[in-house]
């Protein structure tokens, strides 16, 4: 098998090429058919998270370990099974969930292995998708296509798993108010499409880029507003209806998350998701006065990512502008991205 792999942090990946894996026990061999590139694999190329007043998280420190095949966002097709896996067998296409934790500990046995301590993550902690070939620990963790083709399939386990259980946390307030979504860049444009599959009141997109607000609005935003006007924060409450009720950050900046915090009626709910990075103050009485939440989502659990494909499988999500490249290109589409000039999503085809 061949795979693209961080050796360094920040330096150019480097192809390995070795004999492919034999599944054992529970495990199942895939030919990676799509394997979306992330924003988020920018920050494990580089090695680090910026926390905010000069402080850096390593994510080394954190147990990612190199060399690495990166790569969460999979689609393959079964080319050989354990002797313990049951359920699929060679031939079937496949949509890899990669939020895999340990699977003995309270949380695990919860459902939500994407918060366990001990994380086996495909593509961050272990090999994922940027090769020919993907192991998979076991059969449970691999969800039917449906209608849907690989490279529409492939973002779902991550960016569309994060903006859905991002959804999710926001409740009923989804049916019933429009959800601001900051930032329309993959996740966001991958919000937007999901709240309309979940039949939901609409969307604000909040983006610096006219493009980015163009494309959200082509995807059925009801509004885009340019977070640098002026009266940003007076536009954004007013296309919500007198304030904001549910707010999405999928930046995470200092600018971006303030904005959010603002934005926010009494009873608001914000719901952080981009790892941009840096750090506000909130003024802490604000917090009871103006009964707000503020809540983390990573990613999402295995039963989120079953929801959401039951949700999509048979009306895949309006194609956001995908591009499909070649394996050889992954370490230019990682600079692109650092430059902030990928729209949409850039899908890589090994096979
Ligand atoms: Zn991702
Ligand atoms: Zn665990």
């Amino acid at each position: 098998m061949r795979s693209f792999q961080v050796c360094r942090c920040g330096e150019p990946m480097q192809f390995a090429e070795r004999v492919d894996p034999k599944p054992t026990g529970s495990e199942v061999l895939l030919k990676v058919l799509a394997a979306g590139v992330c924003h988020s694999d920018l920050h494990i190329w580089e090695g680090f998270y910026d926390m905010g007043g000069g402080k850096i998280l390593r994510l080394q420190e954190r147990g990612v370990n190199l060399p690495l095949t990166m790569g969460h966002e999979n689609v393959g097709e079964v080319v050989a099974v354990g002797p313990r896996a049951r359920g699929v067998k060679v031939g079937d296409k496949r949509l890899v969930y990669p939020w895999i934790g340990c699977g003995t500990c309270k949380v695990c046995k919860r459902g939500e292995e994407q918060l366990c301590m001990s994380p086996r993550f495909l593509g961050v902690y272990r090999d994922g998708g940027y090769a020919s070939h993907l192991m998979v620990p076991h059969p449970r963790y691999l969800l039917p296509l449906g209608k849907m083709e690989p490279l529409e399939a492939a973002p779902l386990a991550c960016s569309g798993l994060t903006a859905f259980s991002a959804l999710k946390k926001l409740g009923n307030l989804v049916k019933s108010e429009p959800v601001v979504v900051i930032g329309a860049g993959g996740l966001g444009l991958m919000a937007i499409a999901i709240v309309k599959a979940m039949k939901g009141k609409g969307t604000i997109a909040v983006d610096i880029d006219p493009e980015k607000r163009a494309a959200a609005k082509k995807l059925g935003a009801l509004a885009a507003i340019d977070p640098n006007a002026p009266d940003a924060l007076a536009q954004l409450k007013k296309a919500a209806g007198g304030g904001v009720w549910a707010a999405i950050d999928f930046v995470g900046n200092e600018q971006t998350t303030q904005l959010g915090v603002d934005g926010l009626v009494k009873g608001g709910k914000l719901i952080v998701v981009g790892l941009f990075g840096g750090q506000i103050t909130i003024s802490l009485p604000l917090i009871p006065i103006r009964a707000m939440t503020i809540q983390g989502s990573y990613t999402g659990s295995l039963a989120e990512l079953e929801e959401l494909v039951k949700l999509v499988r048979n009306k895949p999500l309006p194609l956001i502008p995908t591009k499909t490249v070649r394996l050889e290109q992954a370490q230019d589409i990682i600079k692109d991205l650092k430059a902030g000039k990928v729209i949409g999503r850039r899908v890589l085809t090994p096979a």
